[in-house]
């Protein structure tokens, strides 16, 4: 099955690693890359420093922009697993990859999954971020 989503758009680095990462795993099929990390559901807390989002795994803020008239147009997240790395997530109608946001600002959902690339793939689901 072709992976249709690629839940980072930031970082070309990362992007790289993938796609190694998918070249070694061709024989795996339908296996789950080993170098990804599956955690217990991880709540989203909403934060409004970006320092507090790098502290606590899973914990985002809203970012806005000239578009947006103040309203979010994405969030900043720390990866769920727990590395201390964090991500940027688009709202639609941002240009792809973004997500639709269901506008609940204390326990967010995200459609399509999140994929932090070798770290963490899942779901922003009512502010609990799931493994899948
Ligand atoms: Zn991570």
């Amino acid at each position: 099955m072709v992976r249709r989503r690629q839940g980072w758009g930031a970082a070309p680095g990362l992007v790289s690693l993938a796609t190694r990462h998918r070249s070694g795993l061709m024989g795996t099929r339908g296996k789950v890359s080993v170098s990804e990390v599956k955690t217990p559901p991880v709540t989203a807390t909403r934060v409004d420093d970006i320092e507090d989002v790098k502290a606590v795994p899973g914990a985002f803020e809203y970012y806005t922009s000239r578009e947006s008239g103040g309203a979010p147009a994405g969030i900043i997240y720390s990866c769920p697993c727990g590395c201390g790395r964090s991500g940027a997530l688009a709202f639609r109608p941002a240009p792809s990859p973004s997500w639709h946001w269901d506008g609940n600002r204390d326990k967010p959902t995200l459609r399509p999954s999140v994929h932090h690339v070798g770290h963490w793939h899942g779901w922003l689901r009512n502010g609990v971020w799931e493994s899948c």
